[in-house]
């Protein structure tokens, strides 16, 4: 047993992993995204502070789920996200769609294409099993 309490009521838990949340609290956090996920679909330009106060949900609890792309905002709303790395505007989670790309090429390097820009030296041509008519 690995006793926790509870982030959001302070009540103890049988903690499994994860967020240190007990399973009501989860419940009822799934529940007001449902919940808020469907206001931003009614009310598009609805603000942070409408959005907070009409779903009696923490503006924090609403950043977390940007940041984890479950919410999505459109053009319109006064919510405006931007690329933590690069400024550019977004609709959700932390990254534009640009930074996010060339964060994975950099992430799995062996897979992305060698731009002519920055050449790194990939040396690993698969030699074996090449055979040319030399006979
Ligand atoms: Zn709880
Ligand atoms: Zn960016």
């Amino acid at each position: 047993m690995n006793l926790r309490n509870c982030a959001r009521c302070g009540k103890m838990f049988n903690y499994i992993g994860g967020q240190p949340i007990c399973d009501p609290c989860k419940k009822a956090i799934e529940e007001d995204f449902q919940k808020v996920k469907q206001y931003i679909v009614d009310n598009p330009t609805a603000s942070l502070k409408q959005i907070t106060e009409d779903n009696q949900v923490s503006a924090k609890q609403i950043q977390q789920w940007i940041r984890e792309e479950r919410l999505m905002f459109s053009k319109d709303s006064p919510i405006q996200l931007l690329c933590e790395n690069c400024g550019e505007p977004i609709t959700t989670g932390r990254f534009c769609a640009k930074c996010k790309t060339s964060m994975a090429n950099n992430l799995n390097n062996t897979f992305a294409k060698p731009k002519p820009a920055l050449q790194q030296p990939v040396k690993k041509e698969p030699k074996a099993g090449m055979r040319f008519l030399d006979t």
